[in-house]
């Protein structure tokens, strides 16, 4: 099914571009957590961030750092977040990869409940998912 990302990309509907290069586009929420909440996204429709091929992939981390350096000159943020979820349990509305940049300024912007707990050594757990590194 086409996501509302990919109408925004297609240019279907409208939208406050900000970037668009073969594999990425950028463009602000229509909901910020702030201002200057930016949302960079890859052309490829796929869900999840997992499923992205490695040239979005490389593509994607090139744009973040070239927009985040943007949005920080504009905005004047000192601090910013950069967010992504996977899956309807982490919070994601759009089945389409996304980056949000939400810029953080006195009692605006991304608020975490950040609960840490201890590390389980006894599982080895980091060797469990170095297996699986393709
Ligand atoms: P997430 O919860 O990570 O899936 O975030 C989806 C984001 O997409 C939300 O922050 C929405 O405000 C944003 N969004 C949804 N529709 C649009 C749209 N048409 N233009 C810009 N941002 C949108």
């Amino acid at each position: 099914m086409t996501t509302v990302f990919e109408r925004i990309i297609n240019g279907d509907i409208p939208c406050h571009k900000i970037y668009e290069d073969d594999l990425v586009f950028a463009f602000l929420d229509i909901a910020p957590l702030s201002r200057g909440h930016t949302l960079v996204i890859p052309k490829e429709a796929v869900p999840y961030l997992h499923e992205l091929s490695e040239s979005s992939g490389a593509a994607l981390g090139k744009a973040l750092v070239k927009i985040s350096t943007a949005v920080v000159k504009a905005t004047g943020a000192a601090a910013y977040n950069v967010l992504q979820n996977n899956g309807k349990d982490a919070h994601q509305e759009v089945d389409h990869v996304h980056f949000h940049i939400i810029p953080k300024y006195t009692n605006k912007g991304l608020s975490l409940d950040w609960a840490p707990e201890e590390l389980d050594a006894g599982e080895d757990l980091a060797t469990k998912i170095a297996q699986h590194l393709m």
